[in-house]
């Protein structure tokens, strides 16, 4: 057998098996320090298929995220839109620091186009909210609370518009449901019937929310 990852296995004190994948190449393996080595081998062996199947995904989602270069070029509405060089004006000299912050400033200043959206959304649905901000987060991309703010993430400039308008119709039923309930999602799905296509889609763009400008 041909194990396509790296497995690391480690024995500690537990009473059950744990696979996790980090990445196309690298997984651990947690088990029960009395186990023999043949039950593991036989425990890895029944996972070969989904281990396949895991890393041909991961690996997908690598190449994907391997194909944007936020330092070298700016991205909106999922396409490239041009060189960081050429809207940051010395953007080569400044510092690694600097660099990050000059290109959230630029991301800020398109934010007005979500702006715009969210009220275009909010039209039409009805659904409303007092007041819009932008966010910067690594976590998440945009939320709801109870005053009636909307944050949005600004890197949602950089997906196609087709997620962002997702992200804000969810963010929109939040006014009617503040929580995930079967009750939120069938709202969402009267304003947003594609919407689980559109939440598998936002996994594949997972790179671009944990990376930090
Ligand atoms: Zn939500």
């Amino acid at each position: 057998m041909i194990y396509i990852m790296k497995i690391n296995v480690i024995r500690e004190k537990r009473r059950t098996i744990a696979l996790k994948v980090l990445d196309s190449e690298n997984a651990v393996l947690k088990v029960p320090q009395s186990i023999s080595e043949k039950k593991v081998k036989e425990f890895v062996d029944s996972k070969q298929r989904w281990l396949e199947k895991t890393s041909a995904r991961m690996r997908e989602v690598e190449d994907f995220s391997r194909s944007f270069d936020f330092k070298k070029y700016i991205y909106l509405n999922g396409q490239q839109a041009g060189k960081v060089d050429d809207v940051v004006i010395g953007f080569e000299k400044l510092s690694p620091k600097a660099k990050r912050l000059a290109i959230k400033r630029y991301y800020l200043s398109m934010f007005s186009n979500l702006e715009r959206l969210a009220e275009k959304l909010s039209g039409e649905t009805g659904l409303k909210y007092k007041d819009i901000k932008p966010t910067g987060s690594t976590r998440v991309w945009g939320s709801y609370n109870s005053k009636g703010l909307m944050k949005l993430n600004y890197k949602l400039l950089i997906l196609p518009e087709e997620l962002a308008v997702y992200v804000v119709c969810h963010e929109l039923c939040h006014s009617l449901h503040m929580n995930h309930k079967p009750q939120f999602w069938k709202q969402l799905g009267t304003i947003c019937p594609n919407y689980k296509a559109m939440k598998k889609e936002m996994a594949r763009y997972s790179f671009v929310l944990k990376t930090d400008f």
